[in-house]
């Protein structure tokens, strides 16, 4: 693997560590790399790159780092995952529902499903949600272009999303 951010690193530690990882497991793993990675000053949010149960690459939001409004986490992940081989068919787990910039991304890509946990009306009450321009385009999300499954958070949106500076 290419190397990883630091906070990937000890994700992809943790994980290795893990015989089978569930579904959840994977959630509640891109969760820690999100929010380690806003405590860092970053955006909040993470996606993993999964094919058959191991980890092909994991991502953060490099928005803030870059000036780059096109380097949301999910689009990272495709990136970093692509250097390690075929995209399709992968699976990728998400801290929230893709934008539709990225949801074409991995639709165009083959990927097989999104695992996700916060949704936009989780996202909204802190600016974080993209249905305006899912509404401004005409993409309707019934039915899903692909399997996208919101799993149970262990954390509220307000830990991810709030403003850390009130904590
Ligand atoms: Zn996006």
């Amino acid at each position: 693997m290419s190397p990883a951010p630091q906070s990937g690193t000890r994700l992809v530690n943790s994980l290795t560590a893990l015989s089978d990882p569930t579904h959840q497991e994977w959630l509640e793993q891109v969760l820690h790399l999100a929010l380690t990675h806003r405590q860092q000053g970053g955006r909040p949010f993470a996606a993993l790159l999964v094919r058959d149960n191991r980890l092909v690459a994991s991502a953060v939001n490099r928005m803030l780092e870059n000036g780059d409004p096109t380097r949301h986490a999910e689009l990272e992940v495709l990136r970093e995952g692509c250097q390690q081989g075929p995209l399709a068919g992968t699976i990728v787990y998400a801290s929230g529902h893709p934008c539709p910039m990225c949801l074409s991304a991995l639709v165009m890509n083959g990927i097989s499903a999104v695992y996700y946990a916060f949704d936009n009306q989780d996202a909204a009450p802190f600016g974080f949600d993209s249905t305006a321009s899912y509404q401004r385009l005409g993409l309707a999300l019934k039915p899903p272009p692909l399997p996208l499954i919101k799993l149970p958070s262990p954390i509220p949106a307000a830990t991810l999303y709030g403003d850390p500076s009130r904590e």
